[in-house]
């Protein structure tokens, strides 16, 4: 089964041989060397001075966010389930919040933001770099530079866990960007990852909580610890996937990335599908079908593809193909071509080999 879904993504061979090795301790100069090696990788990737690992799914290290930083009022985005998630997490602690809300398919207003932050009221700022649930990309640079023009002590915490890895993020604005484990950097599930600027380390002061208690951790990983038992394999094998990323070429694989999605893009669009977000993320194909989920079955039980459905009220509506890490190019061809042919197995159009054309043409 060729697992397309825009995370989960497939772990390479070399990512799992690093599973097979005898587990080391995690108070050990070993460990600690790994640890350091793997955050200053991470802190080159981000542009940020500094680097924090949890051992959690990506929501962890939103919420350690959420509740490190906000000392007064935040400012959400919502366009979509991970943008709702801001939301959720403020009200589960009681932090006081306001929500802007958009159409999935709609990136965030840079001039409704301005507006909303020269009240005053904002201390911080949360937002995705590409909302996954449209596979939207949202203009975050643009939005924390037009904040920061207004006021520098506003916080922009920035989800990047599908857009970290996939695009160089210019994090010039940006106080902390959060990644994941199991979407660009294809690994398993089970490590977040933040890039947190001086500022962003500055707010956060003594801390809040206890598990995801931010000043602990920067603390203790400055110096190569960490504060609780950390998920050792994992980052070890973070840190091969960065060494890798740095010998293909962070900006080779960066145009890699964006080369394959604009020929994925046409490819889709080539045999009448239509790519459901106004600006496309890099992480992924979003396409709007109606007959989403009998085409997922199709791909699935016929051609060994699993991408993912739409979620909530998008489900059956949408399908998204997977464009982060390191794709074997035969195989995202081969998701490309079964693609027409379920076209054409659902009755909708006679193929004709008009994707693959189209991807082959784009793709180089
Ligand atoms: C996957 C994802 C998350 C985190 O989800 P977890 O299941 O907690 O890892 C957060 N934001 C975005 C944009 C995502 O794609």
């Amino acid at each position: 089964m060729i697992l397309a879904t825009p995370g989960p993504v497939e772990v390479p061979l070399f990512v799992r041989e690093t599973f097979l090795k005898e587990i080391i301790h995690h108070r050990t100069p070993e460990f600690k060397e790994i640890l350091i090696e793997s955050l200053n990788r991470f802190k080159n990737l981000t542009h940020l001075d500094e680097a924090v690992f949890l051992s959690s799914s990506g929501t962890g290290a939103m919420e350690s966010a959420v509740i490190n930083v906000v000392k007064k009022k935040a400012l959400t985005i919502n366009a979509g389930k991970f943008g709702e998630r801001w939301g959720k997490i403020c009200n589960a602690h009681n932090i006081e919040f306001k929500e802007l809300k958009y159409g999935w398919d709609t990136p965030a207003s840079v001039e409704e933001i301005v507006s909303e932050i020269k009240s005053g009221e904002y201390d911080s700022l949360f937002i995705q770099i590409s909302e996954s649930s449209g596979g939207l990309r949202h203009p975050v640079e643009e939005i924390a530079a037009e904040i920061k023009l207004i006021n520098p002590d506003v916080i922009i915490v920035a989800d990047g866990i599908t857009a970290l890895g996939v695009e160089d993020i210019d994090t010039t604005n940006i106080d902390i960007v959060v990644g994941g484990s199991q979407k660009a950097f294809m690994l398993p599930p089970g490590l977040s990852m933040l890039g947190l600027s001086e500022k962003a380390v500055e707010r956060i002061g003594s801390g809040r909580g206890f598990y995801f208690n931010l000043a602990n951790e920067i603390k203790k990983q400055r110096d190569g610890s960490t504060a609780f038992t950390p998920a050792v394999t994992l980052i070890i094998a973070l840190n091969e996937v960065l060494k890798k990323l740095e010998e293909i070429g962070l900006e080779n694989h960066y145009e890699n990335t964006a080369n394959r999605h604009k020929a994925l893009i046409s490819a889709i669009e080539s045999i009448g599908l239509s790519i459901y977000p106004q600006v496309p993320a890099k992480s992924m194909a979003a396409v709007y079908f109606e007959k989403a989920e009998e085409l997922r079955k199709v791909l699935k039980t016929k051609f060994k593809i699993n991408v993912a459905g739409g979620q909530d009220f998008m489900k059956g509506k949408l399908f998204r193909i997977n464009n982060m890490g390191l794709i074997d190019e035969w195989k995202m061809k081969y998701i490309v071509d079964s693609l027409e042919l379920v076209l054409e197995e659902l009755g909708i159009r006679k193929y004709d080999s008009t994707a693959i054309k189209a991807y082959n043409i784009d793709r180089f």
